[in-house]
């Protein structure tokens, strides 16, 4: 049997959202990230990462930025005594650019693809995971793989539930503040579970 897993979308979830991080310098953790994070490891639970980078087929920025910006999450998580097992990216658009970021995947949001592939490599429980997000695909994605989810009011989070939860025919398995409570509120859920 896997194990459990929180999977955290990354920007508004974890990270500022300022729209396209097209630079380095743009790029900045929220505060409580890496303790949510180091909380989650703490746990026995996978931490994985799971964000769309759609401006790499957009051409906004170059898929080498991608791993520049990741490279740093990993250093400021280690500087925390917090890890992520993985970092899972879609660079893809189905309809935007050109090969090979122009692609009908199945790893973008809300497609589970992401989800899978911990799945078949972390060997991630997804039946016991968690999805963290700032935005409606990031409750869908958990959903389409049998994961729960959770919507944080960071980022995106505030206006989804102001304008659009409303008329969603499913509702957040959890509403949290930010990222660090959704990880809080999971474990004591999850406790007693077998
Ligand atoms: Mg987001
Ligand atoms: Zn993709």
């Amino acid at each position: 049997m896997g194990r459990p897993a929180i999977f955290f979308d990354r920007d508004g979830t974890l990270s500022h959202e300022i729209g396209y991080v097209n630079h380095l310098s743009r790029f900045r953790l929220l505060p409580f990230a890496i303790d949510a994070v180091r909380l989650a490891n703490a746990s026995g639970r996978l931490a994985v990462l799971v964000t769309n980078q759609a401006g790499v087929a957009r051409g906004y920025f170059p898929e080498s930025l991608i791993h520049e910006v990741h490279g740093r999450v990993r250093a400021e998580m280690e500087a925390g005594d917090a890890r992520l097992d993985a970092i899972y990216v879609c660079v893809h658009h189905p309809s935007v650019g050109e090969a090979p970021y122009r692609l009908d995947c199945d790893c973008r949001k809300p497609k589970p693809g992401l989800l899978r592939q911990a799945e078949k490599e972390l060997d991630a429980d997804l039946s016991r995971s968690w999805m963290i997000g700032d935005r409606h695909g990031d409750l869908a994605v958990a959903w389409a793989a049998g994961a729960r989810a959770a919507l944080v009011k960071t980022g995106y989070g505030l206006g989804e539930l102001a304008w659009h939860a409303p008329k969603w025919p499913r509702q957040p398995d959890l509403v949290a503040e930010n990222v660090l409570e959704a990880v809080e509120r999971i474990l004591s859920l999850d406790e007693g579970r077998p």
